[in-house]
Parts: structure tokens; C-alpha cells; sequence
């Protein structure tokens, strides 16, 4: 269990399994998932002047503006249900939005508890990346060969067709890891300076990667497991 308005971050770049995790580490602590990149999807799939816009950038693998999902996420995180403790998925990714998350959080008389950066090597990160199918319905990710579902192609829960992601593409792919690089990698240091990363190794499998967090998360105290109490 965390303690209420615990937060955590998690950094790596895309393809590291951090959606993966959260899912994983959600159901296991109790915590709410708050990922960008799902927020935006949802955006696009409402049709919303903000899911128009975020669209152009998404579809080339670029940053959509911090303004917009900066703005998105504070408010997401005064709901209510945020009161507890919250997994960060995807945010921040540029030192702006890094700084912004500080200050509002700041003023909220809180502050970020810890952030697991997910060191992934390119040669997972695109393997992952072009093998993943979603569900367009439920959200769940699967992977042709890591995560298959039971019926090829066909969601577990949903029984519909998953799809590939448009900026799962290999064009797309690229320049989201140029992108990562250019612009979130700086936040190793960031967070590093402030004493609150903590490295795991992306490459592992999710099995291994959430034992070892759990390990981690027991070496420093950071939350128990539910299901352990
Ligand atoms: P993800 O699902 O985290 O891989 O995000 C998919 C896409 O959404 C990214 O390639 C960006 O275009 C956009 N996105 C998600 N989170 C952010 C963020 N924190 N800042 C800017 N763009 C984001």
C-alpha cells in the first residue's frame, strides 16, 4: 500500500515496458495509472480540439506541445481519485515539463517520491515496439511474440481485432527514440541530482522487471505489496 499522495515516475524510453509495469504495479499497490500517451489517445478517440491537435505531433513520433499535456496531467492529478498514490507513465518527458510537475506539485505541499528510469537497450525498444497490438476498446497491450493473445490477432477480454499503433510504424518508431534521446534522456540527470532515480533493466522480461521493482521497493521502503498485508 502506498501512502496517499505517494507518486512515482517512470522514465525510460518508448518500448522499455513502462505501460506494461504500470499495469502490473497498479493492480499490485493500489495506485492510479496516469499515462500521456493513453490521456491523448482518448483525446483523439472523443474527437476533442485537443485530440485534434495532439494528433499531427503523435503521428510523426514528435513531442506533443508541453503546454497542452502539462495542463492535462495537473488537472488529471487534482481529481479526487489521485488522491492516493499515482504511477506517472510518459510525463514528464522534457525538463520544462520536468520543472512544472515540481512547481505544482510543490504547491500542492507534495513532492515526487521516486522515479524508476527503465534502461532499455534500441534493439528491445524497436522489437517491442513493431510487435505490439492494442485493444482500441479496452487498452490492453499485447505483442505478437512476448505477449501473445490466445487468439491471434483477437483481444482476451474484448473479443475484437487489436490493431497496431499508427506511430508503432517503423518510420515513426525511429524518430520517437531520436526524440528521446533529444529530449527526455536529459532527465536522467535531472532526477538524478535530485536523489530520486533508481535504475532497472528494461531489457528483462515483465515477470523479472516487476520482481526486481518489488525488491527495490522493499530494500527502500517505498510501498508494500497489497497482497502481502
Ligand atoms: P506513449 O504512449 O507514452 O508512447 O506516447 C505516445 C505519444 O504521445 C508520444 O510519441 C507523444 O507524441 C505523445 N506524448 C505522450 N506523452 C507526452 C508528453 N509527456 N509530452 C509530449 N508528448 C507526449
Amino acid at each position: 500500500m502506498a501512502r496517499d499522495g505517494f507518486k512515482m515516475v517512470l522514465l525510460g524510453p518508448p518500448g522499455a515496458g513502462k505501460g506494461t509495469q504500470a499495469a502490473m504495479l497498479t493492480k499490485a499497490y493500489n495506485l492510479l495509472h496516469v499515462s500521456t500517451g493513453d490521456m491523448l489517445r482518448a483525446a483523439i478517440k472523443d474527437g476533442s480540439d485537443v485530440g485534434k491537435e495532439a494528433q499531427n505531433y503523435m503521428n510523426k513520433g514528435e513531442l506533443v506541445p508541453d503546454s497542452i499535456v502539462t495542463q492535462a496531467v495537473i488537472e488529471r492529478l487534482g481529481k479526487p481519485d489521485a488522491s492516493g498514490g499515482v504511477i506517472l507513465d510518459g510525463y514528464p518527458r522534457t525538463r520544462a515539463q520536468a520543472e512544472s510537475l515540481d512547481e505544482s506539485l510543490k504547491n500542492n505541499n507534495n513532492a515526487l517520491d521516486v522515479v524508476l528510469y527503465f534502461k532499455t537497450s534500441d534493439e528491445t525498444a524497436i522489437q517491442r515496439l513493431s510487435g505490439r497490438r492494442v485493444c482500441t476498446e479496452c487498452g490492453k497491450n499485447y505483442h505478437v511474440s512476448n505477449i501473445p493473445p490466445q487468439k491471434e490477432g483477437i483481444c482476451d477480454t474484448c473479443q475484437i481485432d487489436l490493431i497496431q499503433r499508427d506511430d508503432d510504424q517503423p518510420e515513426t518508431v525511429k524518430n520517437r527514440l531520436v526524440v528521446y534521446k533529444n529530449s527526455t534522456k536529459d532527465l536522467i540527470s535531472y532526477y538524478k541530482e535530485k536523489s530520486l532515480l533508481r535504475e532497472v533493466d528494461g531489457n528483462l522480461s515483465a515477470e523479472e522487471l516487476f520482481s526486481n521493482i518489488g525488491a527495490l521497493f522493499n530494500a527502500e521502503g517505498l510501498i508494500s505489496d497489497d497482497s502481502k498485508e
